[in-house]
């Protein structure tokens, strides 16, 4: 790896550049998720029979447009990173569909499979676990090129320095091994490797959440970067509303696998609708010393998801629960201006 030189206006920089052609006003839906469910079986009895189901994900549909950031958000266990795996194709769905660029992703067969991969690709949550400690980063980073080819024209190593570049590092550093880095520059070379193939939409399976505060921040600038330069389509997944709040153009919250309300980010924060949402974002603080915000303290624990509560899945923690909030579900309705929000209260 000697002698990497990499110039701002190296090729492989200017070839990612050419496929930014999703614009923030392309609204044509690059995503659609309809009626997603996964129910996990649970196993009992002397023959190991179905006795019960974890309803992960029930019912999800949203949209995602090209270019557009899209957040979900939730506590832990609601549903949202299994979400994220359906719509990959990583995870097999109990029920529903997912398009991708009006293709019918879960009837794909695996060697057209195979080709889409290019296209979707995850940055996880630990960059520490998904990084093999025994490659280098040169191994895997170049690891897809060896899997989908090098159509480039240009050598693995120049390709990986300029993945390198581009998130931030050197290119000597594809010598060293992840633990070598710290936290922060993990994360960057599980971006390069998520950018490596071109794609077009990136699943950010809570892509800061373990790095401290001081880094979370570059990394979602990093991430709003690379969009805009390479014409990149997000779904992020987080469970912190002060995250998504930076980098997402439309935010869905999540609770115990429905999603309860979902609207464009300024409508959510300007106006937050669901009485979940409003807890989860009273939450979060607020910089200016001077500005308070009424604190909602959530009471009792999140319902089991194997046998989640009748009606509206939240009217157990729910100050504002009535009757028909225990026996009917309430719908995902627009409120006006793509505002949606499941709750009686509302609609
Ligand atoms: Fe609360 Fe009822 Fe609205 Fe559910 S439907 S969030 S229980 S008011």
């Amino acid at each position: 790896f000697d002698n990497v030189k990499i110039d701002t206006q190296h090729p492989i920089e200017n070839t990612l550049k050419k496929q930014a052609f999703y614009s923030k006003t392309d609204t044509t839906p690059l995503v659609v998720v309809e009626n997603l469910k996964k129910y996990f079986p649970i196993k009992g009895g002397v023959f190991k029979t179905t006795i019960g189901n974890v309803q992960a994900v029930d019912n999800v549909s949203f949209s995602i447009q090209k270019g557009e950031a899209f957040g979900l958000v939730g506590e832990s266990g609601c549903g949202k990173t299994t979400t994220g795996r359906m719509i990959l194709n990583l995870l097999e769905p109990t029920a529903g569909k997912v398009h991708f660029q009006g293709i019918d992703v879960f009837s794909m067969a695996r060697a057209q499979m195979r080709d889409l991969r290019k296209d979707l690709q995850i940055i996880f949550q630990d960059p520490y676990a998904s990084l093999n400690p025994r490659m280098t980063v040169y191994d895997i980073v170049s690891e897809c090129f060896i899997i989908h080819g090098n159509d480039s024209g240009l050598s693995l190593v120049d390709r990986v320095a300029a993945l390198l570049k581009m998130v931030g590092m050197e290119p000597d550093h594809m010598r060293r091994y992840p633990h070598q880095f710290s936290g922060g520059q993990r994360q960057r070379i599980g971006i390069a490797r998520a950018i490596a193939l071109n794609p077009k939409f990136i699943v950010c399976d809570e892509p800061v959440s373990a790095l401290d505060v001081s880094i979370q921040a570059q990394i979602i600038n990093l991430l709003e970067d690379l969009q805009e330069k390479l014409g990149l389509t997000y779904l992020f997944i987080a469970h912190d509303l002060s995250v998504v709040k930076h980098i997402s153009d439309r935010i869905a919250v999540m609770y115990l696998g429905k999603i309860v309300e979902m609207a464009k980010t300024e409508s959510f924060f300007n106006n937050t609708l669901h009485p979940y949402s409003k807890a989860l974002l009273s939450s979060v603080p607020i910089p200016d010393m001077t500005t308070k915000r009424e604190r909602i303290i959530l009471q009792g624990d999140v319902p089991s998801p194997s046998n989640p509560p009748k009606g509206c899945r939240f009217h157990t923690r729910c100050k504002y629960a009535m009757d028909i909030c225990r026996k009917i579900e309430p719908r995902l309705l627009d409120t006006g201006s793509d505002h949606f929000a499941a709750c009686h209260l509302i609609n």
